[in-house]
């Protein structure tokens, strides 16, 4: 007999708690997991999913405009939001049930409760007052949205938790903030025909991206009828008698709106979790630190995801937790590799991103070849739709290694996930010069680009 109930506890039903929990469970360790809200977390309940479900109802309105270009009548069409979050709710009620599914198949004991740390070994489950024990304890309660308490009147915006259960759809919408999640929702809003104002307080918004990419997408979203609005913050949100908000800008302008979206990045969830108690260090942004194994500060607690604000995307967390098992459980000691992640953005246009930026490749490497193509994708040539489509690969002159590839257009983010592969495995720039184009898709250019559209040496394009 073991001293202690569960071989493994985790604090915390996301997706790299989850994924810890029932591989663990299939592995016959006897596992229990608290999760306090719905199972699934931020990424299920109120986060990738539901926001690329949101997505996709914002796209109608392109389509709709789109259909005379290819013969299509469109009637009089009418949006309803209560229809929308109604079959949203729905979805993510079934795949919620998927994710309790696994974790009971598995032989998971569920605790729907909050859980906080007793000691190195000892968990409270705060809905029944028990305290069960474990020998080793996974943390991966994820974060939440910052609330900027430091603005006046900030307890009348909403965040993205907010957004996905709103009661009206507002008719006017300030977002704040400039990346992933202003970024989309500006578009989710604008798409289902908010008129939208996005403030950012830099220069430009997706700080980190590649520049191309980010003066493509601004300019974009501007050419759409997205308000962008930069070098600005909020200075104030007030609440009007009818109802309404006013956002008052640094600027000295004041927005009316229906809703003030807060989209300012993601604090580590680890208040009230009884870390002290266990000996579990954090850093100065409350995340809990850990080796590059996932190990805490205290050896038998190990953390994953967002809460060690390492790199805040659902594949990473659950990959984080797979090395987690392999090191705690296989005596395979494995580093999750954070190296080459291919990422997107959905916004509309869409991004898909992997590898070095043009500008990070320049400060690398001594020289480069940047190929560049800029192209109105085919779908929009009979609707007589403007929007470009643009692709960018970047490599190392030397080695002739593909470090970059970006893409901004329908279906970026798909590609993004298959040049992942290509970018992960090295590939040079005759490599994709070898391959084959798919015809006609807009994903040819990248075996397409024959003759490099400009050179980059010693950190100075050459042309
Ligand atoms: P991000 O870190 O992407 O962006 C935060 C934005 O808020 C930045 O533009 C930042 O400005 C700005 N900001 C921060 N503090 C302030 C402040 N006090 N006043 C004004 N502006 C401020 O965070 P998000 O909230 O958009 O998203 C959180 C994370 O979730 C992302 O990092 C991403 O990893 C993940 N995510 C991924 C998605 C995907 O894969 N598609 C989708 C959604 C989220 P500055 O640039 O100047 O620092």
């Amino acid at each position: 007999m073991t001293q202690f109930d569960y071989d493994l506890f985790v604090i915390g039903g996301g997706s790299g708690g989850v994924r810890a929990a029932r591989l663990a469970g299939a592995m016959g360790k006897r596992v229990g997991l608290a999760e306090e809200y719905r199972m699934g977390g931020t990424c299920v309940i109120r986060g990738c999913v539901p926001k690329k479900l949101f997505v996709y109802a914002s796209q109608y309105s392109e389509h709709f405009e789109d259909a005379p270009g290819y013969g299509w009548t469109v009637g009089e069409t009418a949006f309803d939001w209560p229809t929308l979050i109604d079959a949203k709710d729905k979805e993510i009620a079934r795949l919620e049930g998927l994710y309790r599914k696994g974790l009971e198949n598995n032989g998971v004991t569920i605790h729907e409760t909050r859980a906080r740390l007793v000691s190195r070994h000892e968990i409270l489950l705060e809905a029944t007052g028990e305290t069960v024990t474990a020998d080793q304890i996974l943390i991966a309660v994820g974060g939440r949205p910052n609330l900027h308490a430091s603005l006046p009147g900030h307890e009348h915006c909403i965040t993205s938790n907010g957004a996905f259960h709103l009661k009206e759809f507002p008719k006017a919408v300030v977002v704040e903030g400039g990346g992933y999640i202003a970024v989309e929702f500006a578009n989710i809003f604008h798409g289902l025909g908010a008129d939208t104002t996005l403030v950012y307080r830099g220069q430009k918004i997706l700080g980190g991206f590649d520049e191309d990419l980010r003066d493509h997408l601004q300019e974009t979203m501007i050419a759409k009828g997205i308000k962008v609005i930069c070098h600005q913050v909020l200075d104030k949100v007030e609440k009007r008698p009818d109802g309404g908000l006013n956002a008052h800008l640094s600027g000295g302008e004041a927005l009316a709106a229906d809703q003030i979206l807060l989209a300012l990045g993601r604090v580590p969830n680890t208040e009230g979790l009884g870390l002290d108690h266990a000996g579990v260090e954090t850093d100065s942004r409350g995340a809990i630190t850990v080796d590059a194994w996932s190990r805490s500060s205290a050896g038998n607690i190990w953390a994953v995801g967002d809460v060690t604000n390492r790199m805040q995307l659902t594949p990473v967390a659950i990959h984080e937790a797979m090395c987690f098992l392999e090191t705690a459980f296989k005596d395979n000691p494995t580093e999750p590799d954070y190296d080459t992640i291919a990422t997107a953005v959905f916004s509309q246009p869409e991004i898909g991103t992997v590898g070095l930026t043009e500008a990070q490749a320049a400060h690398k490497y001594a020289e480069l070849e940047v190929y560049r193509a800029s192209f109105r994708p085919m779908h929009n040539i009979l609707p007589g739709r403007d929007e470009k489509m643009l692709m960018k690969l970047i490599v190392d002159a030397e080695s002739r290694v593909v470090v970059g590839a970006h893409i901004i257009g329908p279906g970026a983010g798909e590609m993004a996930q298959l040049l992942g592969i290509s970018l992960k495995a090295r590939c040079t720039k005759d490599d994709f010069d070898a391959t084959m184009a798919v015809h006609p898709t807009a994903a040819e250019e990248l075996v397409t680009m024959y003759a490099p559209t400009y050179r980059v040496k010693d950190g100075a394009r050459i042309d």
